[in-house]
């Protein structure tokens, strides 16, 4: 089966995209010069041109109004996307691979939450039937916008930061495909935030309920509204990471080797920084018995500990001041081997 494309907006462009929503619309002249320039970079005149007609309309909505409301900033906001997938689509076809644009606006069908929409999945599953009932037999590849939808009043919306994860979930398991690609800069889901922590490694598998987790305290990498469809509709698999390396696979279940902590997050809290441990088994006695012990052979000063039976997670708090150095510590025993 030929794939499906789903594109988001290149980096940092809904993130200007947004300035030009509060008013800021001399933005606009930045984001035409980041997508020209790929364009260019892809050799296509006509590309280049197509992009400026489609700059050209958001320009004349853009400079009638001041700050946008959530309505019109949603319309600003699908040009990212927009964009990205008319180029993604010449791309292909200057690679010999025969490709089509679908719109993200006939097939995603959302409620009218404006920025942080819904997805409809019974009217989305009709609208995409009936587009993939025509597209399936041929060899064309479709390519669709992530992050925009159509709520029921007829507006474009947008389902949430880093919300094309989420429209291709969606995808996926309306069609009941198998294997959701999320391609981007990074290789995979990493132990922790290797800024942080330079030997931070990659974790090679996941289940939903343990990047679900992970992605609720702040893991980069995926939206945690895209488990949705998942959960709900079909259980696709998750491949994690960049051209350069699929480092991570999530899946409903994990094997019984896969048990145990996955990744450990530093993030402040009030007064304190919290330490969140992410894993299947980690709030089991055992687990917990042993950090404790972990932290006490190292002098570690804990302020608090929050651990829910049902959930894979534990949680340290601790002074703001040693938080980062806490974290190195409990990353060298709990994921490189090192013993307290
Ligand atoms: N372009 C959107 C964002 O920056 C959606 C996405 O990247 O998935 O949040
Ligand atoms: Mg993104």
């Amino acid at each position: 089966m030929r794939p499906i494309v789903v594109v988001s907006a290149s980096k940092g462009i809904t993130d200007l995209l947004l300035d030009v929503a509060k008013g800021r619309k001399e933005v606009l002249k930045e984001i035409e010069n980041r997508y020209t320039s790929i364009a260019r970079e892809i050799g296509s005149f006509k590309l280049v041109k197509r992009i400026e007609e489609e700059l050209d309309k958001l320009r004349r909505v853009a400079e009638g109004v001041g700050i946008a409301d959530s309505v019109l900033t949603d319309y600003i906001l699908s040009y990212g996307e927009k964009i990205s997938k008319i180029i993604m689509v010449q791309a292909l076809e200057l690679n010999d691979i025969r490709a089509f644009e679908l719109n993200a606006t006939d097939i995603i069908v959302t409620n009218n939450t404006h920025g942080d929409a819904v997805i409809d999945y019974p009217a989305t599953a009709i609208a995409l039937e009936k587009v993939y009932s025509v597209i399936k037999n041929h060899s064309y590849v479709p390519v669709i916008e992530g992050f925009i939808g159509r709520s029921f009043e007829g507006e474009v919306t947008t389902i949430g930061r880093g919300g094309s994860d989420y429209t291709a979930t969606t995808i996926a398991s309306l069609l009941k495909i198998d294997k959701v690609y999320l391609v981007s800069d990074v290789d995979g889901i990493m132990t922790t935030d290797p800024d942080l922590v330079p030997t931070a490694r990659l974790v090679k598998h996941m289940s939903y309920v343990e990047a679900l987790e992970a992605s609720m305290y702040g893991a980069k990498g995926i939206n945690p509204k895209a488990f949705d469809p998942l959960v709900k509709i079909y259980s696709s698999n998750l491949l994690i990471g960049s051209w350069r390396n699929i480092g991570t696979m999530i899946s409903r279940e994990i094997s019984r080797d896969f048990i145990g902590p996955k990744v450990i997050m530093l993030k402040d809290a009030g007064d304190y920084a919290y330490i969140a441990i992410v894993g299947e088994g980690v709030s089991s006695a055992k687990f917990v018995r042993d950090l404790l012990d972990t932290v006490v052979k190292l002098g570690i000063d804990i302020k608090g500990i929050q651990a829910h039976v049902h959930r894979p997670s534990i949680v340290l708090f601790v002074d703001k001041s040693r938080g980062r150095e806490i974290l190195k510590i409990l990353h060298k025993v709990i994921f490189e081997g090192d013993q307290p």
